[in-house]
């Protein structure tokens, strides 16, 4: 076993506890890190006309609040007009009674965001919105685009730059594709048609789902990087980013929506376009984080997934231990597989403030510092004197679990073993999942003993790639790793892989950026809040 930090450290390891420290006095493990790598968003749609699609999509976002708690919006069609309604904040902020009586309709479609392109301003929240020669278009996209430069310039071609006057500030992927698709219906061409003319067009992942008056649409790139899935209702249809939010809908999981293939649901049923060859390249975080335990992807069951690696990480990496504990949540799963396998007890070493990360108010300094105990409370009688396995889904910088380990020691713990049910994170994605640019991750410059270094755990241990492929049930070939193996399934210009944050970073010819950092709190000062945009979707 390795013995704990006793020596002076090595240099690389040196400037890596130095970085980790400034990050502690600046409080960022109470924001950044303590997030853990931040989702990209969740989509929702529903065409049922004898059902209240607006709580119907109410629900089906907060199902989905996982995967984005940045903006919340609704489209809601009555059949001859679309309305709009969207907000920064969670689900639960953006509407209440009142607003969802006011949306009434027969389809809607449903969009909780985390910007991973665009900033956080109320004009980048979704659906986006286009007005099109028979009515409007609202459309909510989760992933990510790689070729917005490219598409940026079509849709100054095609509309000779007049589509400016309909982004009102928006900076996003997603806007481009609502403004593509409504340039190319024309009188002579329908929704659908442009659709099927735009949808080969889009590089990267993208799961979207957009409607007009009276039409339902789903599409999911050629690679199916995200799920996306089609759920039926006793009258009327639903397709969601996870099966968990049919199930709280009450609509029976019917299929995956293919990649490459776009889904048109109205009066006459569901129809299937095929718009590219497929090639699956499933994201294999979903597995390890992103998704809900109780979500199935491709066949698999999250949980059971999660639960699966946990045994595998106990048989690769054991500890001598009297206790496995998770970090509450998304370590559960796994600690409860690692610990059945390797026979050390379970037990609850942490509790979790389970709403302190989705609050708007900032912090002060002094509650900043405060660090990880803003989120995690250890239980003193229950870990003094034990040498503790700790399961975590990731390490991204490393902050969150150096402080952890001094936590567990401060609290009595005799010795901190840190077992991570994914391999290092070593590579950005810029497929939709923000986890940190190269620099900031940790296993980019450092090695498995040098983490354990720098976090001060007397041991450490990663799930190997393989134990990770092989618990998701999935062929290797079929999955996105890019962030363990850097083998990026969706090819990147190499600038970007090398120290771009975004693909949408380079200079966009007609997207107009809001610039800098997320501005959520500035863009919400500006003006007043819960503006419905009715008219904005009037037909
Ligand atoms: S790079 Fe990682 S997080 Fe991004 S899609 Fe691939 S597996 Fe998922």
């Amino acid at each position: 076993m390795p013995e704990p930090v006793t020596r002076p450290l090595p240099a690389a390891v040196r400037a890596a506890v130095d970085r980790l420290d400034r990050a502690d006095a600046d409080g960022r493990p109470a924001d950044a890190d303590l997030r853990g790598p931040r989702e990209e968003c969740g989509v929702f749609g529903v065409w049922a006309p004898r059902e209240d699609v607006a709580k119907m999509s109410y629900y089906g976002m907060y199902a989905l609040q996982h995967r984005g708690q940045e903006a919340a919006g609704m489209a809601v069609s009555d059949g001859t007009r679309i309305v709009v309604y969207k907000e920064l904040g969670l689900v639960s902020q953006v509407f209440d009674e009142s607003t969802l009586a006011s949306l009434e309709g027969s389809l809607a479609v449903g969009h909780t965001r985390y910007s991973t392109t665009g900033s956080t301003t109320w004009d980048n929240a979704q659906p986006s919105y286009r007005p099109t020669v028979s009515g409007g278009l609202a459309l909510g996209h989760n992933g990510n685009l790689t070729n917005t430069t490219e598409l940026a310039r079509r849709l100054g071609e095609l509309t000779d730059g007049r589509d400016a006057a309909h982004r009102r500030g928006t900076t996003t992927d997603s806007d481009l594709v609502t403004g593509l698709i409504a340039a190319l219906a024309t009188d002579d061409r329908t929704l659908e048609a442009a659709a099927l003319e735009v949808l080969p067009m889009l590089q990267g992942a993208f799961c979207l789902v957009f409607m007009d008056e009276d039409t339902l649409y789903a599409a999911r790139d050629p690679h199916g990087v995200h799920p996306l899935v089609l759920g039926r209702l006793d009258a009327g249809w639903v397709v969601a980013s996870e099966t968990a939010a049919l199930d709280i809908v009450g609509a029976a999981f019917v299929r995956e929506v293919e990649p490459g293939e776009l889904l048109v649901v109205d009066e006459h049923g569901v129809r299937s376009h095929r718009f590219a060859l497929a090639d699956p390249k499933g994201c294999l975080f979903e597995y390890v984080y992103l998704a809900r335990p109780d979500t199935t992807i491709a066949g698999r069951n999250v949980y059971e997934t999660r639960v699966e690696v946990g045994r595998t990480l106990a048989r690769e990496s054991p500890a001598a231990a009297d206790m496995v504990i998770p970090v509450p949540e998304s370590g559960t799963p796994a600690a409860i597989g690692y610990a059945e396998a390797s026979g050390i007890p379970y037990g609850a070493g942490l509790v979790k403030n389970a709403y302190v990360g989705r609050t708007f108010i900032q912090p002060s300094q002094s509650i900043r510092q405060l660090g990880i105990r803003l989120k995690l409370n250890p239980l003193r009688e229950s870990i003094r004197g034990k040498r503790l396995v700790v399961v975590d889904d990731s390490i991204v910088r490393g902050n969150t679990q150096r402080a952890l380990v001094r936590m567990l020691r401060e609290a009595g713990a005799l010795e901190v073993h840190v077992r991570i049910s994914s391999p290092p994170v070593r590579w950005p994605c810029f497929y939709g999942i923000d986890f940190a640019s190269r620099a900031e991750l940790i296993a980019s410059g450092l090695g498995v003993e040098e983490i354990r270094q720098a976090i001060g755990a007397d041991s450490l241990a990663y799930v190997s790639i393989e134990g990770l492929t092989l618990a998701s049930e999935q062929p290797a070939g079929r999955l996105c790793r890019a962030c363990f193996d850097g083998a990026y399934a969706i090819p990147l210009p190499p600038r970007e892989v090398l120290g771009r944050r975004h693909p949408e970073d380079v200079e966009l010819p007609f997207v107009e950026h809001n610039g800098g950092d997320p501005a959520g709190d500035d863009a919400l000062a500006d003006r007043e809040p819960l503006v419905p945009v009715g008219a904005l979707g009037s037909a």
